[in-house]
């Protein structure tokens, strides 16, 4: 069986369009499947369009959280309530084509375990928008090692490889990532990204921002590292500027040179409080962890089981 897992965060008008299409699609390829969709806290009707979805399809199942707790939590619900062998991860507004779902599950039967979805491209987006997706990428694919410019969400994985991946005790995740991190038997296969047909973006630039911050966080240390790199380039900045100094001092120059005081002073004063910022947020991180707090708490939840 498919499990297809579906975060919707104030989907109204696309919960009943995603249901229809998914299971006519799945009737006619006589693939045998459930849909789970995951309202992630939404303020619109969605809870209420998803149990209406249920009632009329016996293979849609539906969880609602107390609160918004991210798409990353939704995901993550969804594949702890999957029954499937499989699973896809799917977005609500149909930005993703469902007939490669299709294509995905038939490398799954040929025996693969992972079937990432890559963008051939993205579609609509502002310029700001892209421009910050495309720097962000940069970055997390320079420390994840893998080429994370055209991920997405959309992938299909084993059960295997779910049941590694629930089977990670930190509550920071980062799904797009994971997938190849936990290194099974992959394949790729490209789709075209559609336009958002109803409703708007969930995005706006604070928000990216932090999730890129905690993603970036959650996979690697470097800006740890970072900070030990620009501490050693300020050390070999400051000996040199310590001996023209010492030798000014010397040769009875050292009344000048304020300017200089006030900008190293600026400057150190300046890295430091990065630099604790950075330890900061690291030890925020930790504390959150050591917490251990659940990811997500549902509150209501529809379909059978
Ligand atoms: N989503 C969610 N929780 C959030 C934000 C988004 O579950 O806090 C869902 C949303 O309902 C959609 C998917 O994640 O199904 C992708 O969101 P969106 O289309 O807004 O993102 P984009 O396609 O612009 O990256
Ligand atoms: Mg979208």
């Amino acid at each position: 069986m498919l499990s297809v897992i579906i975060p919707a965060f104030n989907e109204e008008q696309n919960i009943p369009l995603a249901a229809k299409t998914l299971s006519e699609l799945f009737a006619k390829e006589n693939i045998s499947y459930e849909i789970i969709f995951v309202d992630d806290g939404s303020k619109d009707k969605t809870y209420l369009e998803i149990c209406k979805a249920a009632e009329n399809d016996e293979n849609i199942k539906g969880i609602s959280f107390s609160r918004n707790f991210g798409k990353e939590s939704a995901i993550f619900a969804g594949l702890e309530e999957a029954e499937g062998d499989c699973a896809v991860t799917f977005d609500c507004d149909l930005q993703f084509p469902p007939s490669k779902i299709v294509e995905m599950y038939k490398l799954w039967e040929k025996g693969y375990e992972v079937v990432e979805g890559i963008k051939s491209d993205r579609g609509g987006g502002s310029f700001m928008y892209n421009l910050f997706a495309k720097s962000f990428y940069r970055i997390i694919s320079r420390f994840v090692g893998v080429d994370m410019q055209s991920t997405s969400d959309f992938k299909l994985i084993d059960r295997k490889v779910i049941d590694a991946l629930l089977s990670l005790p930190e509550r920071n995740t980062f799904y797009r990532a994971l997938s190849f991190w936990s290194g099974f038997n992959s394949t790729q296969i490209e789709f075209k990204v559609e336009k958002r047909t109803n409703g708007k973006s969930k995005w706006n630039l604070t928000k990216l921002t932090k999730y890129a911050v905690s993603n970036i966080t959650s996979f690697t240390t470097a800006p740890l590292q970072l900070i030990t790199v620009i501490g050693a380039v300020l050390l070999c900045f400051m000996a040199v500027l310590g001996v023209q100094t010492l030798v000014r001092y010397l040769c009875g120059f050292s009344a000048e040179g304020f300017t200089t005081v006030i900008l190293l002073l600026l400057l150190i004063g300046g890295s430091l409080m990065m630099a604790l910022g950075i330890i900061g947020y690291y030890i925020a991180r930790i504390y959150e962890e050591v917490k251990g707090r659940p990811r997500y708490i549902i509150s209501k939840r529809t379909g059978k089981k």
